[in-house]
């Protein structure tokens, strides 16, 4: 049998022992010099329907007309490509959110301000994201809409599913939501409009330093 061209990989690690990381030309701090901002991930958490995307465009759209360097990483949008072979399973909910933070990190190291509107149900998930980032590059966004106001938005029809029994295994139904007990912003999105949720945000970031 003729052997494959590719070194076993090290069963502990996973990773072949050929891959090296590569130094680049352009380090992280050429780039954020290069920009008039901080890079960092505001990672939006919060029950579907709370509002994640809605406020992470509305920040997007002020901190791009700012003049920041920006991208918005949007749960629906990464399921139809990077993570379109995952699933709902606990197994593949947990490997949606490993992707993504890999993602957000490339971003970072991109030197982007990159909102991410995932609803990361989990704590140890969350936590996992925030441990792949330096102090400062990862802030948790708590959207915190109260789960009767989102069953009655339903953007996406998906509450009314869930109770004709079409969906199943829905967070804050009959799947579990942790929700941030230390988030570093909290947006209340039952008590302010959509501007002035975003708003906060912004000025979070001023406040911190982030831009000016
Ligand atoms: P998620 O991304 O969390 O699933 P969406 O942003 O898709 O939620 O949907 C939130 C819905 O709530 C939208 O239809 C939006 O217009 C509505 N909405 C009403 N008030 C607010 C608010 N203050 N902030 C965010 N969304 C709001």
């Amino acid at each position: 049998m003729t052997q494959s061209p590719y070194k076993t990989v090290d069963s502990e690690t996973e990773k072949s022992s050929d891959v090296v990381w590569h130094q680049a030309s352009v380090s992280h701090e050429d780039r954020v010099k290069s920009n008039k901002h901080r890079p960092a991930v505001l990672w939006f958490t919060g029950l579907s329907g709370s509002g994640k995307s809605t406020i992470a465009n509305a920040v997007d759209k002020m901190l791009h007309d700012g003049g920041c360097k920006t991208y918005v990483l949007d749960g629906d949008n990464i399921r139809h490509g990077l993570n379109g072979d995952l699933t709902f399973s606990d197994a593949d909910r947990i490997e949606n959110i490993r992707r993504i933070g890999e993602v957000a990190k490339l971003f970072v190291d991109a030197g982007l301000l990159v909102c991410s509107a995932f609803i990361s149900p989990f704590k140890s998930d969350r936590e996992m994201i925030a441990k792949k980032l330096n102090q400062g590059e990862f802030i948790e966004v708590f959207i915190d809409t109260p789960l009767g106001i989102c069953a009655q938005r339903d953007p996406k029809g998906l509450y009314a599913k869930v109770k004709t029994g079409e969906i199943k295994n829905f967070t804050g139904i009959d799947s579990t939501y942790e929700a941030p007990q230390n988030a570093d912003i909290v947006i209340k999105t039952a008590e302010c409009s959509v501007e002035d949720c975003a708003l906060q945000i912004i000025n979070y970031l001023k406040q911190n330093g982030y831009f000016q």
